[in-house]
């Protein structure tokens, strides 16, 4: 068994390489734009189409074939790609230009456009580029995207296949997961817990103070940024950005440790957007539970575990020694869950991640429980599960829609 994944190093491109690159994109981009406009005339630009017109608007100028075939065909590729993924959305907006000031560089090279040798990226038109090799290549790369982000960074991410590895077997049987703000995640075995990921709080106070620099030396609207202001939103994106890979690198740690360990994982299924009045404290919990949920999913199933998504109503209120549930949502400030009907008490958190995890065991038990699986979780088929409501089957109208209830 293999699969086809995304291998991500950073390039350290000299002056000159990076000027080439700057060149080959502002003549992707120019074709883009293009392609574009051709979409507003009214005919809808396939490959095809576009393909043709390429090759005789490279014969015709001498600008166009200066750069490389292979990258300039990819761009029209990736265009009439998201085109036609724009019929297939209702409500979805066409491609759009890119503009100079903002679109962010990126080319994409097949095998007949670009070759690893001596370390290094080889590209058209004698371009080298150092990688930084942070770990080994699985398998010899079908493509590669060539971008640079918001931080001025620029990265070479490979297409390539790599074996599946048998996960070890799992020794504990099952565990549920609950989020929140204070434990990022409470889980039925306290060994997993996982406290808070404070990396973003911590970096607030550094963000705001670039953040404020930024508004400090904003020009008016109409005008152009000064090169200050550029330099305090480069500081800014650096600042976040470095929490957010700290948030990933934590949170794959943490799956890892569940997905060794456990043969049902049972998640509570959050969704951030849910809390759209929110704090500083809330947002950076909300993007740390995003990202510990988004690579416990993967992780599982990648690993062959049964992953279980348990709707986040009612977790809180039901009781998970006797599966009753109480009639009122519990208040946030209240830790400590008690049943009324069996005297069962518990740490709030910790009876909620027992009754993320008995539902998803009894979804487990019944099959006609299954809603359906999640086609696609960002980038092919996921095994997770949806799970019906926890608690016993009732008839009547369920005690009100529960936001945020964590
Ligand atoms: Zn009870």
């Amino acid at each position: 068994m293999s699969e086809t994944v995304r291998y991500t190093y950073r390039l350290r491109p000299g002056r000159a390489a990076e000027a080439a690159l700057l060149a080959e994109w502002g003549r992707c981009r120019w074709l883009w734009n293009e392609a574009v406009h051709q979409q507003k005339t009214g005919r809808k630009p396939t490959f095809g189409k576009l393909s043709k017109l390429l090759t005789e608007t490279r014969a015709r100028n001498a600008w166009l074939r200066s750069g490389s075939q292979v990258a300039q065909q990819q761009t029209l590729r990736t265009y009439a790609a998201a085109l036609d993924h724009s019929f297939k959305i209702k409500g979805r907006g066409r491609p759009k230009k890119k503009r100079k000031k903002d679109a962010l560089p990126s080319l994409e090279y097949t095998t007949r456009g670009f070759s690893v040798k001596d370390g290094r990226l080889r590209l058209p038109n004698k371009v080298t580029v150092p990688v930084v090799w942070s770990r080994e290549l699985p398998s010899e790369p079908t493509s590669v995207r060539v971008y640079r982000d918001n931080v001025g960074h620029w990265y070479a991410s490979f297409v390539v296949r790599r074996g599946t590895t048998e996960a070890p077997e799992a020794g504990l049987a099952g565990i549920g997961v609950d989020w929140g703000v204070k434990t990022t995640a409470t889980t039925t075995d306290p060994a997993f817990d996982l406290p808070h990921l404070g990396h973003r709080r911590r970096c607030a106070a550094e963000l705001a103070k670039a953040q404020r620099k930024m508004v400090r030396r904003r020009r008016p609207k109409g005008q152009p940024q000064s090169k200050g202001y550029q330099q305090a939103k480069r500081q800014a994106a650096r600042i976040a950005k470095k929490a957010a890979r700290q948030n990933t690198h934590d949170a794959r740690v943490w799956a890892k440790s569940i997905t060794d360990h456990h043969a049902l994982i049972a998640v509570e299924d959050f969704k951030p957007k849910f809390l759209a009045r929110t704090t500083m404290a809330r947002k950076a919990a909300d993007a740390a539970i995003g990202v510990c949920k988004k690579e416990l999913i993967e992780r599982g199933t990648r690993a062959g575990r049964k992953v279980v998504l348990v709707p986040p109503a009612y977790t809180t209120m039901t009781c998970s020694g006797c599966g009753e549930r109480a009639n009122l949502r519990l208040g946030l400030g209240v830790r400590t869950f008690e049943c009324a009907a069996c005297g069962y008490t518990a740490d709030r958190d910790l009876n909620a991640a027992r009754t993320i995890l008995a539902t998803a065991e009894r979804h487990r038990a019944s099959a006609d429980d299954v809603r359906h699986l999640i086609a696609s979780f960002r980038g092919g088929g996921s095994g997770a599960v949806r799970a019906g409501n926890p608690g016993p089957a009732r008839e009547g109208k369920p005690p009100g829609l529960i936001h945020g209830d964590r």
